[in-house]
Formats: C-alpha cells, structure tokens, sequence
C-alpha cells in the first residue's frame, strides 16, 4: 500500500483499492507466499510464518530481507486505545470515511443540536504531515458531505488538530509550518499546540490545559514505531528496529538485511541518527537492497546507502500543499502540482498510475464521492439479509438511539 496517498482514499478523491499494489500481479517471476511472520531464529536461518489457514510453517533461506514496516505509536492515555482510530492503514482509512458518513447520518436525524455537534467534531492528535494530511482532506470531505445534510450544515462541522509541541510539521521549514496552520484556520480548523490529551472517551477528548471537547471521532496520528514483530525476530534492536549498517545489512549478520520504518539504516543526512521512517527512504533502500544482495551474492562488495532525503511535502487538499525541496520554500498551487506529479512517479506500475490519473480527473469535475462502504467485506447472513438496517453486520451499523460505539465501528 502507497501509504502517502492514504489521506486521499479516506477523502473519497480516490479509490482506496487504486493505492494498494497487487504483489502477485507485480512480483511475477517471484514465488509469493502470503503470511504474518511471528519470529525467526536468524541462527539456523529460518523464519516462522503463520499462513492463512491458521498453520505455522517455518522456512529457511539463504538471505532474509526484513520490510515489515511500522505500527501507530500509542502512549497510555485512558480511553485512547478503546476509542481512538488510527491512521496507517487501508482499513483505518476506510473504516475513518464510513465513521463520518455514518455521523452525519446520525447527527441529521437527531433534533437536540449538542448532540450533533458530537457527532460532527472531529479531533486529530499529532500535527506531522500524516495528521495536517490527513485532517486538511477530511475537512474538505466533510465540507462537501454538509451540502447533502441541511441539518448538519446548520450546526457545521467542527476539526481540532492537537500536538504536545509547539509547531506543526518539523519536517518542514518554520515559515511554511506557520502558512499551513493560516490555512487551515482560515477553512475553520483549531489548532491547541503545546498541548496533549489526556483521556479519550466514547463522546469527548479531555486536554492537559482542562479544556473538554465534546467530539465522537478521535484520529491518532502522534507517530509511528518499527513492528512489534521485530522483537520476536533474534535480531539486535535499537529504539524498537532493527540495527543495521550502512550496506542494509543486520548487524552482526551476512545474510539478513532490513529496510524502511523497521531499520535502524544510518542517515546519511544525519551522521549518528537512523534515517526517519519515510517512503522516499524505504523505496530507495528497497532498489540498494535488490542491487546488494545481487552483489554479494557475485562475490562483489555491497554499495552503502547514501541518499540524502529531498525535502518533505504535505497535500493540503483543495489545491494546495506546502513543499521543502531542498532547501526551496514551494506553497499554494505549485507545491500542489509538484506534490501530484511525484506520487504518481513513485506509485508502481502504469496500470496503477492510470487508475491514479483516472480518480483525479473525476475529482476535478464532481463532488467527492459520498458512497459509505460499511459492509463491505462482512455481508451479513443470508436468511436476514433482507430486513432494513441489517445490524448482524457489526461495522456498519445506524443505531437509532445514536449509541454507534467507536470500537465497534472500527473494523
Ligand atoms: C498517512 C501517512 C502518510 C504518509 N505520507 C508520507 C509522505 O508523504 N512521504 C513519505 O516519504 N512517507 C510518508 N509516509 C510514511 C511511509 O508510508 C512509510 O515510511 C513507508 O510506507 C514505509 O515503508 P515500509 O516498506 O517500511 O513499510 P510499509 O509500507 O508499512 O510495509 C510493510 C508491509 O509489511 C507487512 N507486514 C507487517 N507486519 C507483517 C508480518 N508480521 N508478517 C507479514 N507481513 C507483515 C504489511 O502488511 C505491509 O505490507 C506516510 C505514512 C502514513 C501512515
């Protein structure tokens, strides 16, 4: 999954299914096998994989690559857990965009205006580009959903974007840091820097200055950490991933290599620090990797990793984004078009990218697709499916007396 277009896919101004690349119909001279990895033993070469039927089988390999990616980083905040989503995956995305729709349906149909306005607030928690992405194109979903609900539009939407720090996006420029969050609050979003959460309830978030905000969904994106998986693997750990040298090999091993958010890789860009758990590092050490292992494998020296990141950008919907090409301060349109231009270039494969092309355009001239897909994957059984507002089905449940419980929404 190209997890830098995720915000679109829960905005609707593209297909979620478009930003997930098939492995086996782009891995064809690759024996695939789909499984979760739980543990390894890196000193008799093998690796232990729960496959789909439930078995566990172990492997042994000549070389092992690690790219098992990152978690949300939780911190234990009561009620968190319990009533917060997360921002990482496909299923976050997607099961994010039904919450909304199914909050607007929710919050029309209730005539006591505190109420609904729960169900139309939204908070984020952390203000990295995943956060200010993510909370800038629901937004603008939400805008467009409130043409449709004439209820709704009269108590209007509320978003909160939350960070313990004082500045968003320290990925970026100060100046073009300052124009993000001018933006956003100029399309009505509230920024509390300096600030954390301290509980989560199914109704309301509870900040550390005392202030309560009375909102249904809360969106945590303060963070990530290498997979948990790593620590079941053998291999040595550095702030939870793995630690690798220079060449992406695991220390203290010849034929174990990791890469992207699990791998501790030296930064070039940042002598002494790993590099950050971004998707330009990930595929770049993905192509050294695939070119390493060739090497060694033909008894030649593998190359270090020397790439020097390029700057960050945020889409910012509606547009606009904020781009730092190294060094060059880009805003508005042309950080918009240049932000486009370089997710298509990095997304895999041309039937991808057409599709890509496809959604866009269609966003250009309609309306964000409103279209709430809760049942999708859980049809509910057969001999009551055809009764209205079919609940058997868990995730996408409208409960008249408004009590759609956050876990339970969140598939
Ligand atoms: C909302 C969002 C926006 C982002 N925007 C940007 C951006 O604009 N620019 C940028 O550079 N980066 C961005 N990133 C970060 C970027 O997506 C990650 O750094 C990148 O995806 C890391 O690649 P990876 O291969 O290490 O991990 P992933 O892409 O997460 O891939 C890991 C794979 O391993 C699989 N897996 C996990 N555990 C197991 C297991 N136990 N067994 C088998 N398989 C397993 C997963 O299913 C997944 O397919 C963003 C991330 C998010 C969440």
């Amino acid at each position: 999954m190209y997890a830098p277009l995720l915000p679109g896919a829960a905005a609707g101004t593209l297909d979620p299914r478009h930003i997930v690349v098939p492995l086996r119909a782009h891995l064809q001279r690759t024996a695939l096998r789909v499984g979760y990895v739980v543990g390894g033993d890196p000193g008799r070469d093998t690796l232990r994989v729960q496959m789909i039927s439930g078995d566990i089988k172990e492997y042994r390999y000549d070389h092992l690559v690690v790219a098992l990616g990152s978690v949300s980083r939780v911190i234990p905040i009561p009620g968190l857990v319990e009533h917060a989503i997360g921002f990482k995956t496909i299923a976050d995305a997607t099961a994010l965009r039904n919450r909304m729709v199914r909050h607007f349906e929710l919050a029309e149909g209730l005539d006591d205006k505190v109420a609904r306005a729960g169900y139309l607030s939204f908070v984020f928690v952390g203000g990295g580009y995943a956060g200010l992405e993510g909370i800038a194109e629901l937004e603008g979903f939400a805008r467009d959903a409130l043409r449709r609900y004439p209820r709704c539009r009269e108590t209007g939407v509320r978003f909160v974007l939350i960070d313990a720090a004082p500045r968003v996006m320290p990925e970026i420029q100060r100046q073009l840091a300052d124009w993000t969050v001018e933006l956003l609050t100029r399309r009505g979003v509230q920024f509390r820097l300096s600030t954390t959460v301290t509980e989560v309830r199914p109704d309301a978030v509870t900040l550390s200055d005392g202030e309560v905000i009375p909102a249904r969904t809360v969106v945590w994106t303060a963070g990530v950490r290498a997979s948990p998986v790593a620590s079941s693997l053998g291999l040595p750990l550095e702030g939870g991933r793995i630690v690798c040298d220079p060449h992406l090999r695991v220390r203290g091993y010849e034929n174990v290599w990791a890469i992207g958010d699990i791998a501790a890789v030296p930064d070039p860009a940042q002598p002494g620090r790993p590099c950050p758990p971004t998707a330009q590092h990930a595929i770049r050490q993905g192509k050294l990797l695939g070119e390493n292992i060739v090497r060694v494998i033909g008894g030649r020296e593998p190359r270090p990793f020397t790439f020097k990141t390029l700057g960050a950008f945020a889409d910012l919907g509606r547009h606009r984004a904020v781009a730092n090409l190294m060094g060059l301060r880009v805003k508005g349109f042309p950080a918009w078009a240049i932000c486009r231009f370089y997710h298509l270039a990095w997304l895999p494969g041309l039937d991808r990218k057409s599709r890509l092309i496809a959604d866009w355009s269609v966003e250009l001239l309609f309306p964000r697709d409103l279209a709430e897909m809760g049942q999708l994957g859980h049809p509910p059984p057969l001999a009551v499916s055809t009764q209205p507002l079919d609940n058997a089905a868990g995730s996408d449940s409208v409960q008249a007396d408004g009590a759609a419980g956050a876990s339970g929404e969140h598939p």
